[in-house]
């Protein structure tokens, strides 16, 4: 007998390679075996009689085995085996290839279930490769909609289908995972239904109802975590730090622009925070160029000049860098200091300084901004008055982590987490529940918009002429490359071939080439030298962060374009036009397929990303989204069709901490919101 705890290797019909396979999937005992739903259907509800059968209509039907017989074709290199079946209505071919053994597990006058797309052969209807079944009251494989599972290789289908068939039974067992009066409210099916209609419905509405119960449980869970994290971070104590506006007002009088209304009002909304004790836990999302940067900055040097340390955290050692040199830029001959803490050496106001030297004046508590990669937190720096947290690009920071950095008295760090990831609105509760958003939707005064173009093939030459010309008028060329070949996973191959071509092309230009297998330190060293202009071209892959800021490029042409999202295409296109330069971005697409190319036009006629992200959500979903897997939820069953559950399901978890903010009375789910503490890559 079956229970839900019987691990799979008691379970006496399967095989080690079936164990195996199983075990690889994650799927250990039963109950595993039951929460592995299907991610689609095969329609074959439809069951006819042989007469109503029409080609290319996927259908069922219940027959009798006329003769079956198997024989070798094709010069005797692949075994068929052939049948004739009939009901009251006709009879038809059937034929099954590399299935030898059914003409020998087969026999006629036995009662069978087929499933299958009937097709023409010869003139005559046959069904190819049908899936069978012996006749019976509740057909699994035929005659309904038919699970279809994500497997690995040492199992069929059909073998798990049984599987779960038979353990089926036992799914009232199941521990319910939501609460009673949730599923009341929500007019949601319990989890014993809903496992039930995912494996074998009766029909579309019950594939439906399981599959938005398991996305409300999902997006609930999210909120739960998301609420209670946001709850935790507002009973703990941060550093007051008082607004003054003496230093502000001429540090920002002392910048060679002037501030958008909209990085005056995030700024202002940063330094309020601030100034409360308890910790301010801000998302400033800005599309790339409209000077998060700065506005980070002035955050930091309110810290760091009322004595505090600050650490910025940048996702690469190149962006690392560069904040670097930009923090030096604007706040040289501060009271302070600005060090970078890189891989290879660490720097403080301009000079190079033992790491350990370096470390021993943090923990002794100097004040200042201090600047490195995620790894900066991880590497046993201990801060004696970190204030301020600034994470560039990365939305995740868990409550773990921020409880790592508690240091004077158990106060915790203010955080601001900077993004150019540009989250649909309807979407933003699913990935920053537990943040207040700031946002800067203008760009700097004087950008001009960058005109962006889809160049035919034919009109390659012309684009090369064109680049040609904007590196006489002193202008710089950023080119990226897609990932080509299954095999060239870093996109290296297709890379060093783009550069190889334009080489040719340009003799006397120096092209660099920057790709995500290079050391850190010849990554830095790249970039500098496209900084200074010492290289005029440089050829990048998509996988390597291209979020620098070179402002004297000017055009960003993107290979293979069609293989991108457009919020990505979004992000490159970001590279250029940083400057007071009219910029220009071209795409390129081997692909003439009428719907890429109107998508690729649409990105062509909008500078907005977040009508873009909007864009690709809706024509190719959640997986598009430039960064929405960064932003540490993997969702397996919300999707953009649910967005309406988003709101429920943050009222109930609302409410559930209202009453029960450790969920003592929910013990399961204070499990599941366990091991799922918010990621920090
Ligand atoms: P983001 O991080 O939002 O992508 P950055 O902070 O890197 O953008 O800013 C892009 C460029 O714009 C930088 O060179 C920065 O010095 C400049 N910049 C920032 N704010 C302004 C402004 N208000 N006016 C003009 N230039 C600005
Ligand atoms: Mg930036």
């Amino acid at each position: 007998m079956l229970s839900l705890n019987t691990p799979i290797e008691s379970i006496s019909k399967l095989q080690k390679p079936q164990i195996a396979a199983l075990k690889k999937l994650g799927l250990l005992n039963v109950q595993d075996l039951l929460l592995h739903f299907p991610y689609r259907y095969l329609d074959f509800s439809q069951v006819k009689q042989i007469k109503d059968l029409k080609p290319d209509e996927p259908a069922s039907i219940k027959v009798t085995i006329k003769s079956i017989s198997s024989r070798f074709s094709f010069r005797g290199r692949m075994s068929l085996a052939e049948a004739v079946v009939s009901d009251d209505t006709g009879s038809i071919k059937i034929i099954w290839f590399n299935q030898p053994y059914l003409a020998k597990s087969l026999s006629p006058g036995e009662e069978i279930f087929l499933a299958g797309t009937p097709e023409y052969y010869n003139f005559k209807l046959q069904l190819t490769n049908p899936i069978y079944e012996k006749a019976s009251d509740f057909p699994i494989h035929t005659s309904r909609l038919v699970p279809i599972y994500h497997l690995k290789d040492g199992i069929y289908p059909k073998t798990f289908r049984n599987l779960v068939a038979e353990a089926l039974p036992l799914v009232d067992e199941l521990a319910e995972t939501l609460p009673k009066d949730i599923l009341e409210n929500q007019k949601l099916p319990n989890l014993s239904d809903t496992v039930r209609y995912s494996h074998f419905p009766n029909g579309q509405i019950q594939v439906e109802t399981a599959r938005k119960r398991l996305a409300f449980e999902e997006i609930f869970i999210n909120q739960l975590l998301a609420q209670k994290h946001k709850i935790e971070i507002a009973k703990r104590k941060s550093f007051a730090i008082k607004f003054d506006d003496n230093l502000i007002k001429t540090f920002i009088a002392s910048l060679p622009f002037v501030l958008t209304a909209e990085q005056k009002k995030s700024t202002w909304q940063i330094l309020q925070d601030l100034e409360k004790s308890t910790p301010m836990n801000r998302l400033l999302e800005g599309d790339v160029g409209s000077g998060k940067t700065l506005v980070a900055l002035i955050a930091a040097l309110q810290c760091a000049a009322d004595g505090y340390q600050v650490a910025l955290l940048a996702p690469t050692e190149i962006l690392a860098h560069q904040h670097f040199e930009t923090a030096r830029k604007y706040l040289f001959g501060s009271k302070f200091k600005v060090g970078l803490l890189s891989n290879n050496y660490s720097v403080v106001d301009g000079e190079e300084i033992k790491k350990t030297t370096l470390s021993k004046l943090i923990a002794e508590g100097m004040p200042g901004i201090y600047i490195g990669t995620h790894a900066l937190l991880q590497k046993n720096i201990k801060f004696k008055k970190l204030a301020l947290v600034i994470i560039d690009e990365q939305h995740r920071f868990g409550v773990e982590q921020r409880s790592n950095l508690m240091n004077l008295k158990g106060k915790v760090p203010h955080l601001l987490s900077l993004s150019a990831t540009p989250i649909p609105r309807t979407l933003q509760l699913a990935y920053y529940g537990e943040l207040d958003i700031s946002q800067i939707k203008e760009k700097p005064l004087g950008r001009k918009p960058i005109t962006t173009k889809l160049v035919e093939n034919q009109n390659r030459p012309k684009a090369y002429k064109f680049i040609g010309d904007q590196v006489k008028l002193g202008r710089q060329i950023f080119v990226v490359t897609p990932l080509i070949e299954e095999s060239d996973k870093t996109g290296l191959k297709s890379a060093k071939k783009e550069q190889e071509n334009l080489q040719k092309l340009f003799p006397e230009l120096k092209i660099g080439l920057l790709h995500g297998k290079m050391k850190g330190a010849d990554k830095e060293a790249i970039m500098a030298e496209f900084l200074a202009n010492r290289v005029q071209i440089l050829v990048a892959t998509s996988v390597v962060e291209v979020g620098v800021d070179v402002p004297n490029a000017s055009v960003m042409v993107i290979e293979g374009a069609e293989r991108f999202g457009l919020a990505q295409l979004h992000q490159f296109r970001g590279r250029v036009g940083r400057a007071e330069h009219q910029s220009f971005c071209f795409l390129f697409s081997d692909n003439q397929n009428p719907e890429t190319t109107a998508r690729l036009q649409a990105f062509t006629k909008t500078g907005d990303g977040f009508a873009l992200a909007e864009l690709d959500l809706k024509q190719r979903g959640f997986g598009e989204l430039y960064g929405a897997s960064q932003s540490g939820w993997n969702f397996k069953y919300f999707n953009p069709s649910y967005i309406a559950l988003i709101q429920p399901a943050r009222q109930e978890a609302i409410k559930i901490l209202q009453i029960d903010f450790n969920l003592n009375n929910y013990p399961i789910l204070k499990e599941k919101i366990k091991d799922k503490v918010i990621h920090f890559e």
